[in-house]
C-alpha cells in the first residue's frame, strides 16, 4: 500500500528528544545530575505563588503576561514591551524557527550545540546546518563560514550547554557585526545567571536590530518541570513571535510561579554562590583523579576521560552508585559526560564514586 498521508519534508527527520535520566531501577538514594537542574529546589516563595493560583485555575490566563514581563523587566533592567514569555526557553526557540526560517532556508548551529535547534529548525521546514567548533568552544569564524543568503537564524548557547565554555562579549559582538542584515543572532541564556556579571547579551541588543536572547526559569529558578522561559530582542522581532504564539500559551500558574520565584532574588544569590563554590571544588577534586574538564560558566561540568570506553565505564560505576550524569554522545562528545553542580554533599558523593572507579580500574 502506497502511504499517501505524509508529514512536511524534515518533519520525519526529527530525532525524538532523549531526556536525561531520571530513576535506577530498585534504588530509593538515586542522585540525578543529568539535567541541569538547581539541588536546592524552587523557592518557597515560588512554591507558595504555585499553591494560592489554584483559587483562580478555572479563570483563562492573562495573554499579555504584562505582570511576569514587568518583573523580569525591573530584575534586569529591560524593556518590558519587548519581553515574550513562553513554555519553556524551548518554546521561544520554536517561536523563532516558525517566524523567520522554514522550506528554503537554512539554521544553523555549532557541532555540540543544543539538540533543540536541530529540532526546532527541522519542525520549521528549514535545513539545518551544523558547524564546527574549536575546543569544544564555539568558533565565529566557522559560524561566518556556514552563513550564505538562506541563513535566517544562527543559535549559540552562552554558556554552552552540554560543553559550559563562552565566548567574550567582544566576541559575541564582532559575530553579530559580521553578520549580514537578513540573519538574526540568537544567543541563548539558559545558563547566563551562572556566568557572574554576564548580561546575556542583552546589552548588544539595545544596540543592534538582528540579535535575540532567550532565558529560562527551568535551571537557577528551580522550574523546570512548570515549563517557563522568556525571550529579548528588537520591537519589531518580539511582535512577530507574538504573533505567532498561542494567546493562552503560560498558564495562570506558571505565570504567578515564575513572577514569584524571579523576585526572591536572596534565592538567587544563594543559590548562585552555591554553585560557583562547588562547581570549582568538583572539578578540582575530578581533575585531581584524571578527570579533567574545560572552564565552566554553567551548572554543571563536561568531565573529560581517554576514551570513550573510559567514559561509558565511569557511567556504568556512577549508576552503581545510584548517581545519574548525561551521556552526551549524541551531541559528538562520547568521551565526555555532562554532571550538573549539585549540592556540596552531592558533588562529594560524585568524587567518592570517581575515586572508587579509579581504584577499580588500577
Ligand atoms: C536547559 C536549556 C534550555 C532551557 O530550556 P527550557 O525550555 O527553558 O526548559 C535552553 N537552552 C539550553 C542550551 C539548555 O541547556
Amino acid at each position: 500500500m502506497t502511504k499517501s498521508i505524509s508529514p512536511k519534508p524534515g518533519i520525519d527527520r526529527i530525532a525524538l528528544y532523549q531526556g536525561g535520566a531520571s530513576q535506577l531501577e530498585g534504588r530509593s538514594d538515586v542522585l540525578k545530575l543529568s539535567s541541569n537542574e538547581n539541588p536546592f529546589g524552587a523557592p518557597d516563595a515560588a512554591k507558595t505563588a504555585l499553591v494560592a493560583s489554584a483559587t483562580n485555575i478555572h479563570r483563562y490566563p492573562p495573554t499579555d503576561h504584562a505582570s511576569l514581563r514587568a518583573a523580569i523587566a525591573e530584575v534586569h533592567d529591560l524593556d518590558v514591551n519587548r519581553i515574550i514569555c513562553g513554555a519553556g526557553s524551548d518554546e521561544i526557540i520554536a517561536f523563532l524557527c516558525q517566524a523567520y526560517a522554514g522550506e528554503g532556508t537554512e539554521v544553523i548551529y555549532t557541532a555540540h550545540g543544543f539538540s533543540m535547534y536541530k529540532i526546532s529548525a527541522l519542525a520549521s521546514g528549514a535545513t539545518p546546518v551544523e558547524v564546527p567548533e574549536r575546543d569544544r568552544t564555539v568558533d565565529i569564524d566557522a559560524i561566518l563560514a556556514g552563513v550564505t543568503a538562506k541563513t535566517r537564524l544562527i543559535f549559540i548557547a552562552n554558556p554552552a550547554n552540554p560543553t559550559g565554555t563562552m565566548i567574550d562579549d567582544e566576541t559575541t559582538r564582532q559575530l553579530a557585526d559580521a553578520l549580514p542584515p537578513h540573519v538574526i543572532l540568537v544567543l541563548d541564556g539558559a545558563y547566563a545567571e551562572y556566568a557572574e556579571g554576564f548580561d546575556g547579551g542583552a546589552s548588544l541588543i539595545e544596540t543592534r536590530d538582528n540579535v535575540v536572547m532567550t532565558r529560562t526559569f527551568s535551571k537557577l529558578y528551580g522550574l523546570g518541570g512548570l515549563r517557563i522561559g522568556w525571550g529579548y530582542g528588537p520591537q519589531d522581532i518580539i511582535d512577530n513571535l507574538n504573533r505567532v504564539r498561542g494567546p493562552f500559551n503560560l498558564s495562570t500558574s506558571q505565570l504567578a510561579t515564575a513572577e514569584a520565584a524571579i523576585r526572591d532574588r536572596d534565592w538567587a544569590a544563594r543559590c548562585l554562590s552555591e554553585n560557583t563554590k562547588n562547581r570549582a571544588w568538583m572539578a578540582d577534586a575530578l581533575a585531581a583523579l584524571d578527570v579533567p574538564s574545560d572552564a565552566s560558566s554553567a551548572n554543571f561540568i563536561l568531565a573529560r576521560f581517554q576514551n570513550e570506553a573510559e567514559a561509558n565505564a565511569c557511567e556504568a560505576a556512577f549508576r552503581e552508585d545510584g548517581i545519574l550524569v548525561r551521556k552526551v554522545g549524541g551531541y559528538k562528545l562520547p568521551q565526555c559526560l555532562r554532571i550538573t553542580v549539585g549540592t556540596q554533599a552531592d558533588c562529594r558523593r560524585v568524587v567518592a564514586s570517581v575515586r572508587r572507579f579509579r581504584e577499580t580500574q588500577s
